[in-house]
């Protein structure tokens, strides 16, 4: 049945889905080694966005703010980035990057950061004589796009900064799109498992920093200026998330060469098969009988639930659309009806992906998918539709929206903050797929006991 496509007709937004563009350039910075961005902007444009950060992963990272102040308004706020750049490498000698992400103020003010960061290349040179370091300009303003643009902006700026070409090698780049490390922690196990040295991009795997004998915590990111410079000369590019890195491949492409492969972020079987099949294609390397046996118990586990709990139990869903698109696949996998997906920005390019239709050609039923949505559409569909919706499957903001209308909850997506090590757990891949699909069952086991809904099915199970 061909899905229904629509934009939110309402003026405003109520309980917003993502947030800003340079929260997701401040994302992906941090997850650089020795970085640490510099956001140009009030500071309430760094300050949210790192509590974001810290509720989500439960770590604190270094992000720095140009702060500005009324004046800047009128006069311009360059000063406050050369100064912060000088305060930042004073202050940190092991920093060889400083990515400078704009905000609606700066662009809105039309600071010009390319001419401040020539500017700033100049007196580096001349006042810290041999300091290597890059300033990357990356433009955010947030009266367009959101998270997921604001990801995909500062990837792509950080390749065209720092790609360069050398020594063709037989790595393959793979562009995660905003995962969370557990994500890629599974990431890496897939390409270890087929014997193939991975460019992760971006490595957050680091993300979850252990607290030491002397008591230092210290969070940093994984990707080096190398694998940076590195992805030039790989044998080929996997982008993971199309809106999350996939500008970044095509550049790569264009520039050097680089062969890509566009896929789908790996939740499901089919998903992961396709990412499987994509590493051998670019490899050359068969598909090792370990991960053949992965995504057996994946399937012994998934049809362990499907039939006898999820059957025809219809889904909501909410966040990034790499997310949302490949959570609805694997719902029709497991026998769950995607009915309701939500797109929290502007972007048409959504509006018209290809796997919306290829969703709707799979079901005989009526799938909504609304863009430019906020969580009051999601709010407004349930009131409306009574008992429409069994499952919701997003981030935690929108977990009032649940609790008021006792509907079971799966947390996925940035950010969630309200469950213990969301983070941790992937959901890509095989493993991630099964971990998933156990997730959403025990969810709908708690919501059966707390309901007395046919609990006693528990005992006999
Ligand atoms: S919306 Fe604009 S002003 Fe608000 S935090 Fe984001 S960048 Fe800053």
């Amino acid at each position: 049945m061909p899905i229904n496509i629509k934009e939110k007709t309402r003026t405003g937004v109520i309980n917003p889905i993502f947030t800003c563009q340079p929260a997701g350039a401040q994302y992906a910075s941090i997850g650089i080694k020795d970085c640490i961005p510099l956001v140009h902007g009030g500071q309430g444009c760094c300050m949210f966005i790192r509590l974001l950060f810290a509720q989500h992963l439960k770590e604190n990272f270094d992000i720095a703010s140009s702060s500005l102040h009324e004046s800047a308004a009128v006069f311009g706020g360059v000063p406050r980035i050369e100064d912060g750049v000088m305060t930042l490498l004073q202050r940190y000698p092991h920093i060889r990057t400083i990515p400078i992400i704009t905000t609606c103020s700066t662009e809105t003010i039309g600071d010009d950061i390319e001419g401040t960061i020539r500017k700033l290349d100049k007196r580096i040179k001349e006042q810290m004589p041999g300091r290597k370091v890059k300033l990357v300009a990356m433009h955010t303003p947030s009266y367009s796009g959101s998270q997921v643009t604001g990801y995909n902006e500062a990837v792509e700026a950080l390749v065209r900064t720092f790609a360069t070409a050398g020594v063709k090698n037989e790595k393959i780049n793979v562009f995660t799109g905003w995962v969370n490390p557990g994500d890629v922690i599974e990431i890496k196990h897939l390409l270890a498992e087929m014997g193939i040295d991975g460019n992760v991009l971006i490595d957050t795997e680091t993300f979850d920093a252990p607290t030491m004998p002397d008591k230092s915590a210290f969070t940093y990111g994984n990707t080096t200026i190398e694998d940076l410079t590195d992805t030039a000369n790989a044998k080929g590019s996997i982008v993971l998330a199309k809106y999350e890195g996939g500008s970044a491949a095509d550049y790569l492409k264009s520039e050097f060469d680089v062969p890509v492969a566009m896929g789908h972020l790996p939740i499901g079987i089919k998903n992961t098969d396709a990412f499987i099949a994509n590493l051998a294609k670019l490899s050359g390397k068969p598909v090792p009988k370990s991960l053949v046996e992965e995504r057996g118990r994946a399937i012994d586990a998934m049809a362990d639930l499907a039939h006898m709990f999820f059957a025809d139990k219809k889904v909501a869903l909410y966040g990034d659309p790499d997310l949302v698109m490949a959570l609805a696949e694997f719902c029709l996998e497991v026998e769950l009806k995607p009915t309701l997906l939500l797109f929290g920005d502007d972007s048409k390019q959504v509006a018209k992906d290809g796997r919306l239709k290829e969703l709707g050609d799979k079901v005989d039923y009526e799938i909504e998918a609304i863009w430019n949505a906020d969580l009051w559409e999601l709010e407004e569909h349930i009131k409306n539709n009574p008992g429409d919706i069994d499952i919701i499957m997003g981030h935690s903001k929108g977990r009032y929206i649940a609790i008021d209308n006792k509907i079971p909850m799966i947390r996925v997506g940035f950010p969630t903050f309200d469950r213990a090590g969301v983070w941790k757990k992937p959901v890509i891949g095989y493993r991630g797929t099964e971990l998933l699909a156990e997730t959403i069952a025990n969810t709908l086991f708690a919501d059966m006991e707390a309901k007395h809904n046919r609990e006693w099915v528990l005992n006999t199970w």
